[in-house]
């Protein structure tokens, strides 16, 4: 009777996790259209150089040779500097996947929300300056620590580096139990 319980559990796992696989690619071939037919474009550019990719929480990584980049989230496909590696790579992988959640919530609207602002914000020399002068936090801006928040919640992951633990939430620190749940009235999330 268990094991009939245990395999039936089973099943019931396999069969949401291939309805949630469904779900997310349709949601992004159809809400995050633009943005995927880009990335579907950057990644055939990386594939011919031979980049190699791996599968995160549904999305492909892609890891590059760039000068100057760290990484970018176009729908689905996430690409990140192949030179960045232990810890921060870690917490590239939930911030850029956090843009792939946004995706999710924003549609087309993304480009303009999020794409543009997070782009001024990462490459013009004045704002790159700036934070360095006052000590301002890269995630300060709305739409990029929204990107952690949005990554923590879905990939369900901690922050591994000091930068993103201390102000990763709008240049504030995250919050240790951000992803703890408590066992008080159902499974709340203790935020
Ligand atoms: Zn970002």
């Amino acid at each position: 009777m268990k094991i009939i319980l245990f395999c039936d559990n089973i099943l019931w796992v396999i069969k949401m996790k291939i309805i949630k696989k469904i779900l997310f690619y349709f949601w992004q071939f159809t809400y995050g259209l633009i943005q995927n037919i880009m990335g579907l474009c950057m990644l055939a550019v990386y594939k011919i150089k031979g980049s190699k990719s791996e599968w995160y929480h549904n999305a492909l990584i892609t890891y590059i040779e760039k000068k100057n980049f760290g990484g970018v989230s176009l729908g689905m496909f996430i690409f990140i500097n192949k030179n960045v590696e232990g810890d921060r790579l870690h917490d590239m992988k939930i911030h850029e996947y956090g843009h792939t959640v946004q995706t999710m919530i924003l549609g087309p609207a993304w480009l303009l929300i999020i794409a543009l602002p997070s782009f001024i914000w990462c490459g013009l020399p004045a704002l790159v300056k700036l934070r360095k002068k006052k000590n301002i936090s890269y995630y300060w801006l709305y739409c990029e620590g929204w990107a952690n928040l949005c990554g923590l919640a879905v990939t369900k992951e901690k922050f591994l580096t000091d930068d993103c633990k201390n102000r990763g939430r709008y240049g504030k620190p995250i919050n240790p139990n951000y992803n703890k749940r408590k066992d008080k009235k159902g499974r709340k999330r203790n935020k």
